[in-house]
């Protein structure tokens, strides 16, 4: 029995709608197997149907064996053809490790010598200077004993095997069940977790010890031959698997070997931690407090270490390649995660250089601290909201620690960007949900999807375009495609009901796409309700960063709750300067007199109409600025965690006169 049929799974059959596939084929007893172009993998492997690469619009088959292979072929077409049903609607946070792996921006140069000690140049991947005693993470190649072994002893070493594989299923299990796992890592655990259990890893291990290769050396061997599939395949994100097959394999060999890996815990307080590449899942577990700076052969400025690090303020430098072995010995190192500089054994010169800046940069925290909990206010009582800008629920702990009233800006964009496909309604709500609540009674601004064709993601086509940044982006795309953005929006309703959620709209340029997102809301909330789902409503705002958002800000701040200002892009389009070309860099300028008046214009319309005028972009953050802006009437000011100390003690001095 086969069928044939153009997928429709948005991403493809990546990691989970396989691991979907695979759970729904495994349902059936007949041998199900998965053709494209005439290669034919088994459907219960999510391993093989990886590496069938299946893409969205491609013709696959579906062929089965067996007493129900009709019912099988039915509902395995039904999945490729409208992948949400037939499944229970499960959650897909933390996506197993869905991000893909972004290669390295910059391989390391050679090692210079910077006033007589060697400087390694590495990605800057997470910002800050940090000095310390070099804690080396080198473990051990795990090698089999490469022993034949005789025809009695290989069910034994089957067994043996299986066991293992329980174990570090296990592990991975109790990993999972941690609270303080955040829900990117959780991903990354659970995709090794479903790496371990499947049929093509275990398959060919059993194969190989049947033939009498011992445990160790088979786990070696298959995990060898997978990665190496993973690494012909031409996508980066099926690449990046490689290493995860590789991660498993050295779980199961060393509780083969009844070793334990080698641990992050000793790690002493402010060391620096040097490493060829760090598994998510050690990371995960290790004493993020106590690290003082990370150093890596391996990593880029996306890769899951530098996110990692940023989310904990922790200086980093990656991707140096093979000269990080010149750290292997080294005993104190410093380095700069700004210019992505790595100093080995700093001498005297170098040493008080890094002393003094990382001195004079808790000097300026500390000083700071004190601002944690003000309340900012003007000259005349009225409270400035200092609030933070997020991309992550992994920020929220550093936008409290830093003294947040509230989220100004949550980029939804990377929620959509670290999946290989769209993420869900339930997932998104759940997302905005914890939102709403860490930051209660604050208010939480959710910026609905900004992506365009510079920067694509999985699950949306976008057209080749001469110029992405004047394109299809923003809430352009998203009112052309409302099957994606209605899934944002409900999302949004529901999880206004947990706390106070407002939603702005990116790239706003006529006041018809405000009027349009209203009726959608509209839809959505009546489709709620008719489904009995809890819901609330929420303000709705836009984002003033075009031109022509700036010259109907009268009339759009009466279809409006609120305006937040993006300099960021509204700098670009006012002075037709490119954001990204540092050919005009010079132009792109927030302090040019024509942006400044954009702003006193918009903030003008809306004081005039009595709504909220906030400021999102980088400007936001800017001491300089701050003054002029209040003076405008802006009441809210969203920045990255790391200036809203420095930004209230602004504010608070100009409230003072001084
Ligand atoms: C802006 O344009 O100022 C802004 C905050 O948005 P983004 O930087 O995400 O485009
Ligand atoms: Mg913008």
């Amino acid at each position: 029995m086969e069928r044939s049929t153009i997928v429709r799974v948005h991403e493809g059959l990546h990691a989970r709608p396989a691991t979907r596939f695979v759970k729904l084929a495994k349902g059936f007893e007949s041998d199900v197997e998965l053709v494209k172009d005439g290669k034919a993998v088994s459907a219960k492997s999510s391993v093989k149907l990886m590496l069938l690469a299946v893409k969205e619009n491609q013709e696959v088959t579906v062929r089965a064996n067996g007493a129900d292979a009709i019912e099988a072929v039915e509902a395995l077409i039904g999945y490729l053809e409208n992948p949400r049903a037939g499944l229970d609607d499960e959650s897909e946070a933390g996506e197993g490790g869905s991000e893909a792996a972004a290669p390295a921006r910059e391989a390391a140069s050679p090692a210079s010598q910077a006033g007589g000690t060697p400087t390694l140049q590495g990605v800057a991947a997470s910002e800050g200077v940090a000095i310390g005693p070099a804690f080396a993470h080198f473990p051990a190649e795990i090698e089999g004993p490469g022993r034949r072994l005789q025809a009695d002893e290989i069910d034994g070493e089957v067994e043996r095997f299986r066991a293992a594989v329980a174990t570090v299923q296990a592990r991975m299990d109790r990993t999972l069940a941690e609270d303080n796992l955040s829900a990117g890592d959780r991903g990354i655990v659970a995709a090794l977790r479903d790496i371990a259990a499947d049929d093509s890893l275990t398959g060919e291990v059993e194969k190989l010890i049947s033939e009498g290769d011992d445990a160790v050396s088979a786990v070696i061997a298959a995990a060898a031959t997978i990665a190496a599939d993973f690494s012909a395949v031409d996508d980066h994100y099926l690449n990046a698997r490689a290493d995860d097959v590789h991660a498993v394999g050295r779980q199961v060999c060393l509780v083969l070997l009844g070793q334990d890996e080698v641990s992050l815990e000793t790690i002493p307080q402010g060391a620096i931690l040097i490493a060829d590449d760090i598994g998510a899942w050690d990371l995960a577990r290790a004493p993020l407090k106590r690290i003082g700076g990370v150093v890596c052969g391996h990593g880029g400025a996306t890769s899951h270490i530098a996110i990692i690090a940023r989310s904990h303020g922790i200086p980093a430098v990656l991707g140096l390649g093979e000269k990080v072995n010149a750290l292997r010995a080294a005993k104190e190192v410093a380095i700069d995660g700004n210019a992505g500089h790595v100093i080995v054994d700093p001498d005297e010169a170098a040493r008080a250089d890094f002393t003094r800046r990382v001195e004079a940069a808790a000097q300026e925290r500390a000083g700071l601290t004190v601002f944690k909990s003000v309340t900012p206010t003007r000259a005349d009582g009225t409270v400035i909201e200092v609030a933070a800008n997020i991309g992550s629920l992994e920020e929220i702990e550093a936008a409290q620690e830093a003294g947040a009233m509230g989220v100004g800006l949550f980029r939804t964009e990377l929620l959509f960007m670290r999946h290989m496909h769209l993420p869900s309604e339930d997932m998104q709500a759940e997302t905005y949900s914890a939102l709403a609540k860490a930051f209660a009674p604050h208010s939480v601004i959710v910026r609905t999807l900004d992506i365009g064709g510079d920067k694509p993601i999985a699950g949306i086509e976008f057209p080749d375009e001469e110029n992405p940044f004047l394109g299809w982006r923003g809430i352009r795309m998203c009112l052309d495609r409302p099957d994606i953005f209605k899934k944002q929006l409900r999302a949004l309703l529901r999880a206004a009901v947990h706390g106070n959620i407002k939603v702005m709209l990116p790239m706003v340029s006529e006041i018809a796409e405000v009027t349009r997102t209203r009726a959608l809301v509209a839809e959505c909330a009546a489709e709620l309700k008719a489904e009995g789902v809890p819901h609330a409503a929420f303000d709705l705002g836009v984002m003033i960063e075009t031109p022509a958002a700036v010259l109907i800000a009268p009339a759009l701040a009466k279809e409006v709750a609120f305006f937040s200002i993006g300099t960021n892009d509204l700098t670009q389009y006012i002075m037709a300067a490119d954001r990204l070309n540092p050919t005009v860099a010079k132009l792109n300028d927030v302090t040019n007199p024509a942006v400044m008046s954009a702003i006193e214009l918009t903030a003008k319309a809306g004081v005039a109409a009595g709504i909220m005028v906030g400021m999102c972009g980088e400007a936001a953050g800017r001491p300089d600025l701050i003054p002029a802006f209040i003076k405008m009437g802006l009441t809210e000011l969203s920045m990255s965690p790391a200036s809203i100390q420095r930004a209230k003690k602004t504010i608070a001095a100009m409230a003072a006169g001084r």
